[in-house]
């Protein structure tokens, strides 16, 4: 069998950049066209890896495999499954410092990040562990005597899971765990912009941790080679379900094609999530809410907040504070401990950011603090005076802008954040919670919190979006996204069928 790497060469930093293999049916390999593609440290912009750059013949391999561990994993009994989601947990623990150094080099997520992130995966796998036992079904009343009707779960199939590079190791572990605790195989087709931490860590960890061959398979690709694999999927009768968390517009393309081709799919797209401070709020906390929600991850988090509403009776000191903690944010290497906000990903996300600045400017806007970049790593930016047409007023922008604005009052708060048909995740800053509380029940999204930020994330917690935000949910309900309802009955004799 291949190793999990081959050849390495060396970065200039002397860290070595592996040439990391494809992973089907339990097994290392190089993609069938022998070529791999680099993957950039967003920091350094060295090499960090050399991935094999799998396309439709591995992909058809892949999902074979998935299709033949299917029924032998669908039929483990739930204790077995459990053993080995705990044993994962145990291999997750164990990597958790090299996965973390993983994280910062391929994505450039901070060090408190990339640990918090491994601390959570962790506490997943242990709840996912349960989630085996959650397929669960019902026994139904019937109008004929003498027979048992009951209502069960079953897993759907082969899962192919599309994951982002912007969750680190969160989403992609979320993408697997629901869907395998309910008795699915899956497919994982990682960002081309992390394939390690986005897809062949997960694997590795699932392999030591013993899961059966083919229960989980991994085909990254090139950049601007998803085509292929997405082909593979759709065409393919084993896979029943697209399970795909990214952006609105590729949702939005991929769900057209689960339509047509009649797959299940779980979309979990981005938003345009806002933060409304009431007039009681404490102000500071405030300010302190909205700057951690804008700029953690540098704003490449789909939970990020991107707009502030702001009571105009609090609306200067308030901004004068948010500059406050703003300027304060440690800025830059994301392998410095005490850094907050490192580098974008690549290149593409800079130009976009900066080109969507410059249009808010001139149009008007004005930048209160942030703007420069040095490298990839883009001030944290404020921008006050946005007219609501220009892009950063109404879409998400994956990068550390945010766009702050005074109200009237909370109706004129919940009309503007309720305006786009985004839905994912709001926060309410209020005195009092009770106000807050019945606020946060007006607003349109899939989460919403009072009193602290629009990044709160706990694993076993519902997460995921309404509206144009996407459909399905994260955690144990998550189980019932990935199988099916069947109704099933036995009869007590004979009786007449008309
Ligand atoms: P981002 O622009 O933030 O990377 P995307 O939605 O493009 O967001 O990426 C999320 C996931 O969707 C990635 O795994 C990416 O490779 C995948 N993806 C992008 N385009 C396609 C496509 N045409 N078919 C299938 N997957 C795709």
């Amino acid at each position: 069998m291949a190793t999990r790497t081959s050849s390495s060469d060396t970065t200039q930093s002397g860290a070595p950049a592996a040439t990391r293999h494809l992973f089907i049916d339990g097994s290392w390999s190089p993609a069938a066209s022998g070529r791999t593609f680099p993957v950039l440290d967003p920091y350094t912009r060295e090499t960090y890896a050399h991935v094999a750059a799998g396309g439709r013949e591995d992909a058809d391999r892949a999902i074979a495999a998935a299709a033949a561990a299917f029924e032998p994993w669908a039929a483990l009994p739930p204790a077995a499954k459990q053993k080995l989601f705990q044993r994962a947990a145990e291999v997750v623990e164990r990597r958790r410092d090299e996965t973390a150094a993983a994280l910062i080099a391929e994505t450039g997520c901070s060090d408190g990040f990339a640990g918090h992130m491994q601390d959570g995966v962790q506490m997943n796998l242990h709840h996912a562990a349960a989630w085996a036992y959650e397929p669960r079904g019902e026994v139904l009343q019937s109008n004929y005597p003498g027979t048992y009707s009951t209502a069960i779960r079953r897993p759907l199939g082969v899962v192919a899971s599309i994951t982002p590079w912007n969750g680190g190791s969160i989403l992609p572990w979320r993408s697997v765990l629901s869907p395998l605790a309910a008795g699915n195989t899956v497919v994982i087709k990682p960002s081309e912009e992390s394939p390690v931490t986005a897809g062949l860590l997960v694997a590795e960890a699932l392999e030591e941790a013993g899961f059966p061959p083919g229960v989980v398979n991994v085909v990254p690709h090139a950049p601007g080679e998803a085509g292929p694999i997405a082909d593979a999927f759709f065409e393919s009768d084993a896979v029943r379900c697209i399970n795909f968390i990214g952006s609105v517009a590729t949702g939005r393309m991929l769900a057209e094609r689960a339509g047509r081709t009649l797959k299940r799919s779980v979309m979990e797209l981005g938003g345009f999530n806002p933060l409304l401070v009431l007039d009681d709020a404490d102000v500071d906390y405030a300010a302190l809410v909205a700057a951690l929600s804008a700029f953690f991850h540098q704003g490449q988090i789909c939970l990020n907040v991107r707009k502030a509403l702001v009571a105009r009776s609090i609306y200067e000191p308030f901004v004068e504070r948010l500059l406050e903690h703003t300027r304060g944010l440690p800025v830059g290497d994301p392998r410095d401990p005490k850094t907050l906000v490192g580098p974008l990903i690549n290149e593409r996300a800079l130009e976009t950011a900066l080109e969507r600045i410059r249009e808010a400017t001139d149009a008007g806007a004005r930048i209160l603090t942030g703007g420069g970049h040095e490298g990839l790593v883009l001030e944290p930016t404020v921008l006050v005076d946005v007219p609501d047409h220009v892009t950063v007023a109404r879409e998400e922008t994956f990068a550390p802008l945010l766009v702050v604005r005074a109200v009237e009052d909370d109706e004129e708060a919940l009309a503007i954040a309720n305006a786009p048909l985004y839905g994912l995740t709001a926060a309410v800053v209020a005195g009092d919670r009770y106000r807050g509380f019945e606020v946060a029940g007006r607003l349109r999204a899939g989460s919403v919190h009072v009193n602290t930020s629009t990044l709160n994330d706990e694993l076993h917690a519902p997460v995921g979006g309404v509206r144009d935000s996407g459909w399905g949910r994260s955690g144990p309900q998550s189980v019932d996204d990935f199988s099916d309802v069947v109704w099933l009955t036995v009869e007590g004799g004979r009786r007449p069928i008309w």
